[in-house]
């Protein structure tokens, strides 16, 4: 029995040189492929003409290209923000958000479909868990933002034949050098699931999207979001890769956390900043610590100084974001003057950098799992 075709989107381009030479091809058609896959965006193996009629056929035999199409497409407003519900091939849906903020091109990608760490206040915890993505279904998601991002991105060979450029790394070089409006730079990987429990995948994925002849996008430019999934974070340590670490606090003791987000009860306060400490201490990496602002829960000033003895010392920045509501958690978004407060006392008692994000999309549901959320309950 042959096995069944595999997912283009699930290897990295040393993966695929093998492939070629398995298939008995020559493995310097990868160069061309990789290019048709990640800087042409093309979208299909039609888009592919200029292949090697042995590698087509080859491909086409055993291999698909995991585009994800688009069930429901939403723009916030302001136009700063695009939402995108992608459908999965077993019918399951992810959400996937475009930011074009300050300038900066940022992609917000799903890990998995539902989560499991069920935060009370969040619309993908109170779906649960389905299942995790694979790799290549994390990476069609940075794909097609970077195609929304150039409508008229060069699909086709003779688009690169027209420079006249001939090797591979030249077709690379033009290509980059066209007149794109704007370019995918930064990925958070604060979409739908908890990336550190689906770790692999995940930082398989990340390599993909990190070739410097493809997509390239910087390591310090990739954020990874986790809610405190202990063994996850120390093995980031151990590995030491070179990302930024978003972990989400909500909470500075146990009790309260664990109100908050059923994750603590496993990985308590205590064992996650004892991971925290030994993050930073090994990669010299400052983490940026997520607190969501509910109103009247974890807002007020002793709230403030509680996380901030809690973070004395430690390379941090605190980011703080007013409550995206749900219709499964009563809490509401803490008003801009006491965000205000709480960052101030941050940073004139305990010298800690902070934010408070503006809560941009609200009217689209950007907050993550909340089209999915609303999109399974109208249909
Ligand atoms: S906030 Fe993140 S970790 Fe918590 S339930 Fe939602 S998706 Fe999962």
């Amino acid at each position: 029995m042959s096995a069944p075709p595999f997912n283009l989107y699930d290897l990295t381009r040393e993966q695929l040189r093998v492939q070629l030479v398995r298939w008995d091809l020559n493995p310097v058609h990868v160069a061309r492929l990789w290019n048709y896959l990640y800087i042409g965006l093309a979208a299909s193996l039609d888009a592919m003409p200029e292949l090697p009629p042995k590698l087509r056929a080859r491909l086409a035999a055993h291999t698909y290209l995991g585009v994800l199409p688009t069930a429901l497409e939403t723009a916030s407003g302001d136009g700063f923000t695009h939402k995108y519900l992608l459908a999965l091939a077993d019918a399951e849906r992810i959400e996937t958000v475009l930011m074009r903020y300050t300038g900066r091109v940022t992609a917000c990608i799903s890990s998995q479909v539902g989560c499991a760490m069920g935060c009370v206040f969040c619309a993908t915890g109170q779906m649960g868990y389905t299942r995790h993505l694979t790799p290549g279904e994390i990476v069609a998601q940075a794909v097609h933002v970077a195609r929304a991002l150039r409508p008229a991105a060069p699909a086709k060979c003779h688009v690169i034949r027209d420079t006249g450029a001939e090797t591979p790394a030249e077709m690379c070089h033009v290509i980059r050098d066209k007149p794109a409006r704007e370019r995918l730079r930064n990925i958070v990987l604060m979409g739908m699931g908890e990336p550190l429990h689906n770790y692999d995948a995940v930082m398989h994925a990340i390599d993909i999207l990190r070739d410097p002849n493809g997509l390239a996008l910087g390591a310090e430019r990739i954020t990874l979001s986790t809610v405190g999934v202990v063994p996850g974070i120390l093995r980031l340590a151990a590995e030491k890769r070179p990302l930024h670490l978003a972990v989400s606090l909500h909470a500075a003791n146990q009790a309260e956390r664990a109100a908050l987000v059923p994750a603590a009860k496993k990985w308590p306060l205590d064992e996650l900043m004892a991971a925290c400490r030994t993050y930073s201490a090994t990669t010299g990496r400052r983490i940026f610590y997520e607190w969501t602002l509910i109103e009247g829960k974890n807002d007020t000033p002793d709230h403030a100084r509680a996380v901030g003895e809690l973070l004395r010392g430690l390379p941090a920045q605190v980011n703080l974001i007013p409550l995206n509501p749900t219709s499964g958690y009563a809490g509401l978004p803490t008003h801009s003057a006491p965000a205000r407060t709480f960052q101030h006392i941050l940073s004139a008692e305990f010298e800690i950098p902070s934010t408070v994000r503006q809560r941009r999309g609200i009217d689209i549901a950007a907050g993550c799992g909340q089209l999915a959320v609303t999109e399974a309950a109208a249909s």
